[in-house]
């Protein structure tokens, strides 16, 4: 009976996929809201191919490396920042992170560099910007994926200058792209609560906004498996997708589970997203999310199981090798911090899909 009765729940909505109608907030939170998770996956599925997917799975070969840990914001899920007097913080010089950056990349020929850092407040953007001038001057090969829009914000408090003049510098400099992190959840309510000190969602739209008509493409997040409602999960999948409609910059939708270890989260006893809530999430950002043409199943996240899993329900990409990944890492994440390209090639074909080697940008360089 329960079973008919989500039938029933998700019939118009398989309508509207089917007519290439777009969802809105009241679909979503049908979406959310049902038990049914095959449906979903298969729904989603089915929308993935509707709207022009096969079954290529990207990856990039990639790494990820870090030049400041320091950051003044101390959002309460976070597990990487410190402060610049902890025994562990950080602070690169570009030359140190130059050295590192070829010494990698003579053992692996990763063609992307991820970084994202702490809101430092003892650097300017000249640190910045002298880093990817000489990265980019010593791998001008590699895509530089750099900054959040977070980061971009603070940069822009610090120097008292737009979004837009930090953005153009760094481009100037030799950015490729920018990853999605910072987002979080945009609802006001929950920001305040889990990371009171970070910019409002206005000014995190407005980075990439500043970026897209830059000709910067961008990625977008969402953490969840907080605080959040369903209601506020949805909320923020609609403003993505509004400011897609906008400006078409964003390559692709990375749901990042939230991992309490280390926070103080996990003294107030909450745990890690299940495997069935990881799913719907992936499931319903694919349904709702039909301007954005990938959904990422980030393997560091969510364990190579499951994302292999999440490839049918809507997932066309795993992220890629990401060597030395840090921040998933120091807040429980037991996934390891690398996989060699012959492994995530084996878990795409034994999900029955198709491994395409990308670049930054989603060009095919190899197709197994
Ligand atoms: S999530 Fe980013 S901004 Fe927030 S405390 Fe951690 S490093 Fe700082």
């Amino acid at each position: 009976m329960a079973v008919l009765q989500e039938l029933d729940a998700l019939a118009p909505i398989r309508e509207k996929v089917e007519a290439g109608e777009r969802l809105d907030f009241e679909d979503g939170l049908t979406l959310m809201e049902t038990d049914d998770l095959l449906a979903l996956g298969e729904l989603a599925d089915l929308a993935r191919r509707l709207r022009g997917g096969n079954d290529d799975v990207y990856f990039v070969q990639n790494i990820n490396l870090y030049q400041t840990n320091v950051c003044r914001v101390k959002c309460k899920f976070c597990a990487f920042a410190r402060t610049n007097k902890q025994e562990d913080a950080f602070t690169l010089t570009a030359d140190e992170f130059v050295e590192d950056a070829v010494k990698q990349y003579e053992v692996s020929k990763f063609t992307e560099i991820h970084t994202v850092n702490g809101e430092n407040p003892h650097v300017g953007l000249e640190y910045y910007v002298e880093l990817i001038r000489k990265l980019k001057a010593a791998l001008p090969d590699v895509h530089l994926k750099f900054y959040t829009a977070s980061e971009i914000h603070h940069m822009s408090k610090l120097e008292d200058c737009t979004h837009e003049e930090v953005l153009s510098a760094l481009k100037d400099a030799g950015l490729g792209s920018m990853p999605g992190g910072g987002a979080e959840i945009f609802a006001d309510r929950v920001r305040r609560l889990v990371a009171p000190g970070k910019e409002p969602a206005e000014e995190w739209f407005d980075v990439h906004d500043k970026a897209h008509r830059l000709g910067i493409t961008t990625q977008c997040t969402m953490l969840y498996g907080h605080v959040e409602t369903y209601e506020e999960r949805i909320d923020h999948m609609l403003r993505l997708r509004e400011q897609q409609d906008k400006t078409g910059g964003f390559l692709s939708f990375i749901p990042l589970a939230f991992h309490p270890e280390n926070t103080v989260f996990e003294r107030r006893g909450f745990r890690f997203t299940t495997g069935a809530d990881d799913l719907k999430v992936i499931a319903v950002a694919r349904l709702v999310l039909d301007n954005i043409p990938h959904v990422k199943a980030y393997w560091i996240m969510m364990g190579l199981p499951m994302a292999q899993l999440a490839l049918h329900f809507g997932a066309n990409d795993v992220q890629g090798t990401v060597m030395r990944e840090k921040i998933f890492q120091a807040a429980g994440a037991t996934s390891g911090t690398e996989q060699k390209i012959e492994e995530l090639v084996r878990f795409i074909r034994e999900a029955g899909r198709t491994p395409v080697q990308r670049d930054s940008l989603y060009n095919e360089l190899r197709r197994w």
